[in-house]
């Protein structure tokens, strides 16, 4: 595969303007790098060789005359990149350009995965993305791939609901596939993928809910994960120092109360059926007053642990994962209200406008960075929100 490396030193300060600004021309570049002129004409001729951009268009000249600039643009066809998202019981894949734009999706849902099969069923989600590829440069330039449980450098350290972590995920799924794999935990993608294709903020905590909870968190651009990967474990704060015994060792952790999956379990208990979905859920949310009981309950379990993570980072936004609080936002409301009691005013709490697609965007703009040495990046949102 071929890869990319900057030639210059301030090739990726280059890239990311004309990134940034999404067509640029090369005075411009000048003006607000503060580069010579020349090493600005050099930068881009590389960047050009290298197909990673593209003269776009020729503008007007200036009323001072002179000659008509030519404007760059990011490349977003030179590369493809895959991102999948495993969860307990599905799997999602995508394929993507390299401004994540994507090309298509696969996914397979109600199936079972354990140490066993996860590969060949990550190989053959691949491979289904794989076929018949648009042309381009680089070709497949990496698989991002995100776990609902912790990674450090590459490998899975701990999955709460999984057998997983007994496996070398990433050094099998790279030699079965010929691609490199990036691994990230899912509620760290979350958050990668909601800076880079959705918000403004540079500080922002993304907040995914299901089995577990857990914070992803971006200071200034930066995906912050700990010295040990951990950062953001939200759902292992103590809610109640003598409460209920959780798979990480310590009793009474947010996650065993405020998970969608204890929820679930007690709205079943309440209506006395054995499983309920999430449009029965909905449906109780508009005639049922207690089960809206029990969510409004759980937005206000959910405040808490907002409150705690807002209290350490004073981030601008936090963004809400959860296919329930994205099918009634009033529940984000009653966070809201209870966090104006805690007087956290000035964050803004928002429902993820990437639907389910939050935590694949976040694999696809990991293995962007990785690929094009920048550390942060963010991309046009409106193909996105449309
Ligand atoms: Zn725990």
């Amino acid at each position: 595969m071929q890869t990319y490396n900057p030639t210059h030193q301030s090739e990726p300060l280059i890239l990311k303007n004309i990134i940034d600004y999404q067509e640029i021309s090369r005075a411009k570049l000048t003006k607000i790098t503060n580069l010579t002129k020349s090493s600005v004409s050099d930068i881009t001729k590389t960047l050009l060789d290298k197909d990673i951009i593209y003269e776009s268009k020729v503008g007007n000249s200036t009323n001072s005359g002179g000659r008509r600039p030519i404007y760059l643009k990011f490349n977003e066809n030179s590369a493809l990149v895959i991102g999948i998202e495993i969860g307990r019981n599905y799997i999602k894949g995508g394929l993507s350009y390299i401004n994540g734009s994507l090309i298509r999706e696969k996914s397979y849902t109600q199936i079972t995965i354990n140490r066993y099969n996860i590969i060949d069923t990550l190989s053959q989600i691949i491979q289904q993305l794989c076929s018949d590829l648009p042309k381009s440069s680089y070709g497949i330039i990496g698989v991002g791939v995100a776990i609902h449980g912790s990674i450090y450098k590459n490998k899975i350290t701990f999955v709460p609901y999984s057998d997983m972590d007994e496996i070398e995920l990433q050094e099998k799924l790279s030699s079965h596939t010929h691609l490199p794999v990036f691994l990230i935990n899912e509620a760290n993608a979350s958050a990668l993928g909601e800076y880079t294709f959705t918000s403004n903020s540079e500080s922002l905590i993304s907040i995914s809910i299901q089995d577990g909870i857990g914070a992803g968190i971006i200071e200034k651009g930066i995906l912050y994960s700990g010295k040990n990967g951990n950062a953001g474990e939200i759902g292992h704060t103590t809610l109640y120092p003598d409460g209920r015994l959780c798979p990480c060792g310590n009793h009474g952790c947010l996650e065993q109360y405020a998970s969608t999956t204890i929820l679930y379990k007690e709205i079943s208990k309440l209506k006395e059926v054995e499983y309920c979905d999430l449009h029965q859920v909905i449906n109780y949310w508009h005639n049922d007053e207690e089960v809206i009981q029990l969510l409004k309950n759980n937005a206000k379990l959910i405040s808490i642990g907002v409150n705690n993570i807002v209290s350490m980072y004073d981030p601008e936004t936090v963004v809400i994962n959860n296919e329930l609080y994205r099918e009634i936002p009033d529940l984000i409301n009653v966070i809201e209200k209870h966090l104006t009691r805690r007087n956290n005013r000035n964050v803004f709490i928002k429902n993820t406008s990437l639907e389910d697609k939050t935590t694949l965007y976040g694999c696809l703009s990991l293995v962007i960075r990785q690929f094009l040495k920048l550390n942060k990046i963010k991309f046009n949102t409106n193909i996105f929100l449309t």
